[in-house]
């Protein structure tokens, strides 16, 4: 299947809506993929892209046709904040207190305000970051403290695995976290949770937002 007739079937099969009538974000995972790919993409329906690493996401940037929303979901180095800043729509990816700190002084140094979400290593997982799931309260308000940055919801990384058993009472832990801290945080809107294999089950566990990259664009290819 083209690029084209894979966006199309997700759009069809993609809720409109969850379970709570959120809307729910489809955003593409764009890493590895050519300007020519993502614009094929875009022109089949998608409206918010991410990437994973700042050169690509700087070497692509001005290639990028239809003005789509530009997200970041990789792991951020604090060095190369820099060339992010002002660029980037939302960061799925704030996953230690020390990015937080410096991603909102530079935001305020560059006179913008940076929208992102807290990441959540959901089940504790030794390779993955993001702030546990017992830490995530603590982190929140912290951050939310910080002058540069609006906190707009929880990114959840869930194991990969295609065990249900596993990846259900996750992502039901994560919509209950998101839940407790929407209560008194105004601007949590997002819960991102769900790939290629497992957005399914992450949207019927109460998930809004999912990225998806192998189903757009088939399996990466990290040696082109
Ligand atoms: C690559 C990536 C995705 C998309 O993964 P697929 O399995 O290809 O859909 C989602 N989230 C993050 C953080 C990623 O790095």
């Amino acid at each position: 299947m083209s690029i084209t007739e894979n966006v199309h079937k997700l759009l069809e099969e993609v809720p409109k809506t969850n379970k709570y009538g959120e809307p729910v974000s489809l955003v593409a995972a764009v890493k590895t993929q050519t300007p020519e790919a993502i614009n094929e993409a875009i022109a089949a329906g998608i409206t918010e892209i991410a990437d994973n690493h700042v050169q690509e996401f700087r070497d692509k940037y001005d290639a990028i046709q239809g003005n789509p929303s530009r997200q970041f979901i990789g792991h951020l180095q604090t060095n190369k904040i820099k060339y992010l800043i002002g660029k980037v729509d939302l960061y799925h990816s704030v996953d230690r207190m020390e990015l937080a700190q410096d991603l909102s002084s530079r935001s305020v140094k560059a006179g913008v305000v940076s929208e992102i979400l807290i990441q959540i290593n959901a089940g504790n997982q030794e390779t993955k970051g993001g702030f546990d799931a017992a830490e995530a309260e603590d982190a929140v308000k912290a951050i939310a403290a910080l002058p540069g940055l609006r906190i707009r919801g929880l990114m959840a990384m869930l194991p990969f695995t295609d065990d249900e058993t596993v990846l259900r009472p996750l992502a039901r832990q994560m919509r209950g976290l998101f839940d407790t801290i929407r209560a008194y945080m105004p601007d949590f809107d997002y819960l991102s949770m769900g790939m290629s294999g497992d957005w399914k089950l992450c949207i019927e566990e109460g998930s809004n937002m999912v990225r998806i990259g192998t189903a757009i664009f088939g399996p990466r290819n990290y040696n082109a």
